[in-house]
């Protein structure tokens, strides 16, 4: 069980000294150091909902960092590296704050180093099908660049405005048409990093390789505790000429589930696959008579060659007919294609619900009773708790279930406590049922008990791959499970 971090009782002083301040300063100018206390706060948190929840309460979810720091290219990137390991100070990388987990939280007063401005591509091969791109590039920039040249990355989460390549990566995240592209571990071909002690590392972009276990993995979901990543070569497509979205109702969640499980093995791609239960249908489905009867929506979409992308939907559909679906009107589609990277609606947070997602992934022998015993967990937390599921990444194996909690208005203690137990009661039905923690939002801060559940020896060997990189703990210390340091309030 985690103990909240005291609230950091703010100072208009950074505690870094004039000294260190004059040097970051020579490195990256002065005008790319910022110490001011308006500033701090900003970059107190990222979109934890925990952190959201204390703020609210005038608190903070862990402390002030004591500056911000944002290099314009590697060398300064490496000089600001070299520079706190001599001084013994802990640095935090940051994109764009997106991280619902609370990655970039600082928990001792790191200085955080904000990467956005390497935000530029570097080459696109269109021989070769790939990008290389640094990592501080806002997604929607880098996306829109791509496709004025004809060519789509594939990677598109939600987030996708709000959030830079580099954050993808060191979040092991996944777009919206992941069943299509892959996820970004299958994007990622190459990559730049400045380790912990300074030295750059430069995985080559190429195909394929066999020379050991692949080091581009260690970094590819390390959520800044190994490095920064500066610099990401990644796979790119040409923009689909073509793309014809399909609505389906299902009669229930189990059909649902037999078809896209039959979709997947098929070996059919659908870009977009997104499964609703009962409550989220509802929401979407109002007023449409195909769901009298057919509660369950799904929609999809195909996109490629006209010819083959066509041959793909009337197989899939021809499945999906045989679980007992039925085609309905596109007005769910186009509502979810209209609003499909827009950020979480502001309203529950703001009325002073306490409203938060967790998503995990899940086989197909046990996915429907994960849902069922997930949902009842939840719902025998409180009688007013909300509980609603989608399923929007897909495989052959089994699928990522993607849940929405909410919690009424009531007394902060109150709250973080029934919100913490919700977490545990989920997570520990997902490590009991042979599932993974974290589909694609990473591990942060707040998951660290789950995912010592569910890595054991592993995290042994992390946690040695992190001694001999970093053995001051400088570089995101407490993150991923791994050491908090010395000071540090976060007990979980
Ligand atoms: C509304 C909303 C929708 C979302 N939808 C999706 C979705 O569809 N799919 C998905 O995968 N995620 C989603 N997320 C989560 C989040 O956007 C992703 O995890 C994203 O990849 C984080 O990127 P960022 O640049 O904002 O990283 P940050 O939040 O700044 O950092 C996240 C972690 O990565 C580390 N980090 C960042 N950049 C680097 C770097 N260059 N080198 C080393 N470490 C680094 C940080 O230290 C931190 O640990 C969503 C979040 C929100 C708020």
């Amino acid at each position: 069980m985690i103990q909240t971090a005291p609230a950091t009782l703010a100072t208009d002083e950074s505690p870094l000294g004039k000294e260190a301040i004059t040097d970051f300063a020579a490195i990256v100018g002065e005008a790319n150091v910022m110490t001011g206390v308006a500033d701090r706060y900003a970059y107190s948190r990222d979109r934890l909902p925990y952190g959201l929840f204390q703020l609210r309460a005038g608190n903070l979810p862990g402390t002030l960092p004591s500056a911000i720091v944002s290099p314009h290219n590697t060398e300064e990137l490496q000089a600001i590296v070299e520079y706190a390991r001599r001084k013994q100070l802990r640095l935090i990388p940051f994109g764009a704050g997106s991280g619902v987990l609370g990655g970039t939280v600082p928990l001792v007063n790191e200085v955080v180093v904000d990467l956005k401005r390497l935000n530029r591509i570097v080459e696109l091969n269109k021989i070769d099908g790939t990008v290389t791109v640094q990592a501080g590039m806002n997604g929607m920039q880098f996306e829109e660049e791509l496709r004025r040249e004809g060519f789509t990355a594939g990677h598109l989460p939600q987030s996708i405005a709000m959030s830079t390549v580099g954050g993808w990566v060191a979040c092991r995240g996944a777009g919206q048409a992941s069943s299509r592209y892959g996820k970004i571990e299958d994007m990622v071909i190459g990559l730049k990093a400045i380790l912990p002690d300074g030295r750059p590392l430069d995985v080559r972009p190429v195909a394929r390789r066999a020379v050991g276990p692949s080091i581009k993995d260690l970094l590819v979901g390390s959520e800044g505790v190994f490095g920064f990543i500066t610099e990401v070569t990644l796979r790119v497509w040409r923009s689909p000429e073509f793309a014809s979205p399909l609505v389906l109702a299902f009669p229930s969640l189990a059909e649902g589930f037999s078809a896209l499980r039959e979709v997947l093995q098929a070996e059919l791609r659908p870009e977009v696959i997104r499964l609703y239960d009962v409550k989220e249908s509802a929401q979407r489905t109002e007023g449409m008579p195909e769901f009298a009867g057919h509660p369950i929506l799904c929609i999809m979409k195909f996109a490629g060659k006209r010819d083959l992308a066509m041959v793909e939907r009337s197989l899939s559909l021809a499945i999906c007919a045989r679980h007992g679906a039925v085609v309905a009107g596109n007005a769910p589609y186009e509502h979810w294609d209209a609003t499909r990277f827009h950020s979480y609606s502001t309203k529950w947070q703001s009325e002073g619900y306490y409203m938060d997602t967790i998503e995990v992934t899940g086989t197909w022998t046990r996915l429907h009773d994960m849902y069922t015993a997930m949902r009842s967990a939840a719902e025998s937390i409180h009688p007013d708790m909300h509980f609603g599921a989608h399923w929007s990444h897909i495989y052959p194996e089994g699928a990522c279930q993607y849940m929405t909690i909410r919690l009424p208005p009531m007394p902060q203690e109150e709250a973080l406590r029934l919100h913490r137990q919700t977490w545990d009661r989920i997570e520990q039905l997902c490590l009991d049922m042979g599932g993974s923690v974290a589909h694609h939002h990473g591990a942060g801060l707040f998951r660290n008990p789950y995912v010592r559940a569910e890595l054991n020896e592993g995290l042994r060997l992390l946690q040695i791959l992190k001694d001999g990189l970093d053995p001051d703990n400088l570089i995101n210390p407490g993150k991923l499970a791994l050491r908090q340091p010395p000071g540090s309030g976060w007990q979980s």
